[in-house]
């Protein structure tokens, strides 16, 4: 059974792609294996007694009473990439998502919180060669910002243009695509919190609900690691000190709430608290 989480009336449920142990060196650098083992708490969740990361890509399915919206949209099957693990992929992903209860026509929303390659790969499928939108129903909600930047790096050489041309562009051809800015309300209980660093237009998705409150990371945080060390950013952070310094400001601020903090590459129990660890932070499951 998919992990679900309820939030006053809405409902969030894990929808898992893939889950790695290990495989995170090249996105954390700073993570090895000794530096993971002193942080005690992330065992046996997050880490392995070896201290090797685990991590996992879903995309997450937030069920309003007017809403069936989808959350980041991983990497998908049948696309060329540069990094072999993630390349011609042939997963379960969307009978998952049916058998969870969610057919890909009943999705009516798109939500991308960066145009990364594990978060726009279900935006698309291919059928009869041809990449076609995998939710013909829904609006797919992409940052103006965010966009614009990768538009234009799609028409540069450098990088790997064909994320853009295969998982966005057939989009926008179609006239699904809604641009959006970085503190978009989606509808009554959902609405985008910019968390701008990883990416030019990175946002985070904040869900408000009978008192109760819950927050989607995206990738300002790949890892609860990261929770103990703000300063550690990601190899493959756009800004690394805007993204340290959003880290250190969401932290601060989620650390004096109750919100319910689920991580977009959280692996399993996937959500928890921000809690003050010292100087520095850890997550309560
Ligand atoms: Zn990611």
């Amino acid at each position: 059974m998919p992990l679900k989480w309820i939030v006053g009336d809405v409902t969030v449920t894990r929808i898992v792609e893939l889950e790695a142990v290990g495989g995170s060196r090249f996105i954390l650098p700073q993570a090895t294996r000794e530096a993971s083992l002193e942080i005690g708490w992330l065992q046996p969740h997050f880490a392995d007694e070896m201290g090797r990361l685990k991590m996992s890509i879903h995309a997450l399915v937030v069920e309003t009473p007017g809403r069936r919206i989808i959350v980041d949209t991983c990497i998908g099957n049948d696309k060329q990439r540069e990094m072999e693990a993630w390349s011609h992929l042939r997963t379960r992903f969307l009978e998952d998502l049916e058998a969870a209860g969610f057919p890909r026509e009943s999705i009516d929303t798109v939500l991308c919180t960066h145009l990364h390659v594990d978060h726009v790969g279900w935006n698309t499928m291919l059928v009869d060669g041809a990449w076609q939108p995998t939710f013909p129903n829904a609006r797919y909600l992409m940052g103006r910002r965010e966009f614009e930047y990768w538009r234009g790096e799609a028409d540069e050489t450098a990088g790997d243009p064909m994320i853009f041309i295969d998982s966005v562009q057939p989009v926008w051809d179609a006239g699904l695509i809604d641009l959006v800015e970085t503190d978009h309300q989606v509808c009554g209980e959902v609405n985008l919190v910019p968390t701008l660093g990883h990416t030019p237009g990175h946002v985070s998705v904040r869900i408000a609900s009978g008192g109760a409150e819950a927050l989607i990371t995206g990738d300002f945080i790949h890892h609860p690691c990261q929770l103990a060390h703000p300063e550690w950013a990601s190899s493959v952070d756009f800004d690394p000190s805007a993204s340290t310094e959003t880290r250190e400001r969401m932290f601060a601020a989620l650390s004096e709430s109750p919100t319910l903090v689920i991580g977009t590459h959280f692996a399993a129990p996937t959500a928890g608290r921000v809690v003050r660890d010292g100087e520095v932070f850890r997550l309560e499951v």
